[in-house]
């Protein structure tokens, strides 16, 4: 007997923040929906992402879901950035509250998906050789959901513990008395470093590239403020819906650009948003990623800032970035360049001393061989695409999405991608602002999208819904000129591949801003979805 394949309106693949909204809104509609998991638990993320210090850098009271009043006026968080234990708290108080676990099952890795032509259908294959059918297939497998694990030669050889922190065990590492390796200096470096460093006996961070990093200025939460923006929390995000970023909505970016501002004003004002600190620092002035001489001066006041941090001037200067401000997200931590102040706390330039090769006790490098316990890999993503290209996913005429998007990641509005019908992407973070956003509201932003359409073509009695390929390519040059136009491309980063050995360079996000994507997203919707095929 041939096996029964489960089917469903909407397959979900991921079960962090955009899967569980979009199982929400499923339910909402009234339609079927399975969301199929990788993880053995909930939460994408902030499931995967353990490792002491993680905790989110957009304020908690933004960075959690807005489609429930009554869950805003809940939920309490204590800290202006909430750790990565008190997020999956608050996640796994969702799953509760929408009764949503029944519908999720864990385990189980989508490792293919095939468009059924002739039935109109997704076919969903996981690793344990199951399968499941649906009409549309949503993914929402992460944006930052594929650790790059780094290559180096001889990387069995060593027989101490090797972590990443994209994959962090699930309880707790003790440090103590460990001689640790961290290797990288991105976000995910930035937060670890200083409390591993607490526990531990030795560390050396291996550094390529400097980070600029601002302090987050985490602390509690006042009843006061909490009672503030629950007042009208409904305004808060109306603001922020508005803003650049789509986050910070509790301040005033400064509207006035850097050049009418003399030198004493522009450090006053720098000075005030490194006071304010976290990612808010870039609202110092309106042109911070779109005029040179601004970004140079603000890169400077951060330069200056490590130079007075840092004791050993030698060492400050290895610290600083060089870099385009904010061409990489610019990172928030907390002690961090303190950290390099501790005489346990070494720090390996390997552009001046190259990493050779892991041997059984540690790393080799040019200079010398250095003794680990551990070995923090706080290498990173394949961003964006990752995700997706990991699975085989295959459209009209078995157009495979790994060939499709070798050279270019391609979509129309980051939403879908022509010759795979009835695909949605949700926040992947290509072709669309999330990358550079509070990602939670350009979840819900791009869900609600989504159905919107959903909807549309069921009311219509309509059956299938993709790019249209000249809209495509028109929305690919679009992202490319208006990324073109800023700060944001100009060095190598995830948002480009730059991170991934091999990997085709292109500028994934929409450097555009929120509001103006949105807009855009409305008036396609409002037209009647011009730039799409249905039939
Ligand atoms: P994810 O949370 O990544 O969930 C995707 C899920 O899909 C994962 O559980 C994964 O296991 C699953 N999956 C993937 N592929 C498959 C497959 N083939 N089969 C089955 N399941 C699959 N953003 C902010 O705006 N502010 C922050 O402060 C912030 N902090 C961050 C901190 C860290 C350490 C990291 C790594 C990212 C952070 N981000 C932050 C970005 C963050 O990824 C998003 O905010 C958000 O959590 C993404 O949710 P998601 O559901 O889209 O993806
Ligand atoms: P990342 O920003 O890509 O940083 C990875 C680091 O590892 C970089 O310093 C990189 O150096 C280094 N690296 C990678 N491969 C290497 C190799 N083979 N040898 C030596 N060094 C290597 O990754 P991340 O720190 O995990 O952060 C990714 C994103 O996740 C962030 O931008 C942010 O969006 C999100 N995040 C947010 C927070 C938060 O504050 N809430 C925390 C963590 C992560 P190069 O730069 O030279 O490649």
């Amino acid at each position: 007997m041939p096996e029964r394949i489960d089917s469903y309106d909407i397959l979900i693949v991921g079960a962090g923040f955009s899967g569980m909204y979009a199982l929400i809104k499923a339910r909402e509609l009234g339609l079927s929906a399975l969301v199929l998991e990788a993880g053995s638990e909930l939460g994408g993320t902030w499931f995967w992402n353990r490792y002491p210090g993680a905790r989110c850098d957009v304020e908690s009271v933004e960075y959690c879901y807005q489609f429930s009043e009554e869950l805003q006026q809940d939920w309490e968080w204590s800290e202006r950035f909430a750790t990565q234990p008190e997020i999956l708290r608050y996640i796994n108080h969702v799953a509760e509250r929408f009764d949503l676990r029944h519908n999720i099952q864990f385990n189980s890795r989508v490792t293919a998906a095939c468009y059924v032509e002739a039935d109109n259908l997704w076919e969903l294959k996981t690793e344990d050789e199951k399968s499941f059918r649906g009409k549309f297939f949503i993914a929402a497998s992460g944006p930052l959901s594929v650790p790059l694990k780094p290559t180096f030669p001889e990387q069995d050889a060593f027989q101490g513990e090797v972590l990443h922190t994209g994959t962090w065990p699930q309880q707790p590492v003790d440090f103590s008395g460990q001689r640790v390796a961290v290797i990288g200096t991105g976000a995910s470096a930035v937060q670890c470093i200083p409390l591993i460093a607490d526990q531990c006996s030795e560390m050396t961070v291996y550094q390529r590239t400097p980070s600029y990093v601002v302090p987050a200025r985490n602390r509690a939460m006042t009843q006061e403020e909490v009672g503030l923006v629950k007042s009208d929390y409904k305004a808060l995000r109306d603001k922020a819906a508005t803003m650049q970023f789509a986050l910070g909505a509790r301040y005033d970016p400064e509207p006035g650009s850097f050049s009418e501002a003399d030198f004493e004003q522009q450090q006053l004002q720098f000075e005030k948003w490194w006071q304010v600190g976290g990612l808010h620092f870039l609202y110092a002035f309106a042109d911070i990623m779109l005029d040179p001489t601004a970004n140079k001066a603000a890169a400077e006041f951060l330069r200056n800032k490590v130079r007075q941090i840092v004791d050993d001037p030698e060492l400050a200067e290895k610290l600083v970035s060089h870099g385009v401000l904010g061409s990489r997200r610019l990172c928030t931590g907390s002690n961090y360049y303190e950290t390099f102040n501790r005489d346990n706390v070494h720090l390996v330039d390997i552009n001046e001393s190259p990493i050779l090769r892991f041997t059984p006790v540690g790393i080799e490098t040019s200079e010398a061989e250095l003794v680990h316990d551990i070995i923090v890999c706080a290498t990173g993503f394949d961003a964006m695409t990752g995700a997706l290209t990991s699975m085989d996913i295959r459209g009209r005429h078995d157009l495979s999405l790994r060939d499709k998007w070798k050279d270019g990641a391609d979509t129309y509005l980051g939403m879908q991608v022509a010759g795979f019908p009835n695909l949605f992407l949700a926040a992947s973070g290509v072709g669309t602002p999330a990358a550079f956003s509070n990602v939670l509201v350009s979840i819900e932003h791009q869900v609600d999208w989504i159905y919107g359409c959903i909807a549309a073509l069921t009311t219509t009695g309509k059956q299938t819904i993709e790019p249209d390929p000249a809209a495509e390519e028109w929305w690919v040059e679009h992202v490319q000129a208006v990324a073109d136009m800023t700060l944001f491309p100009v060095d190598s980063s995830f948002y480009n591949g730059g991170n991934v050995p091999g990997k085709h360079r292109m500028f994934l996000p929409f450097a555009g801003g929120f509001p103006a994507y949105s807009d855009k997203c409305q008036q396609v919707a409002t037209e009647e979805y011009t730039g799409f095929l249905i039939t």
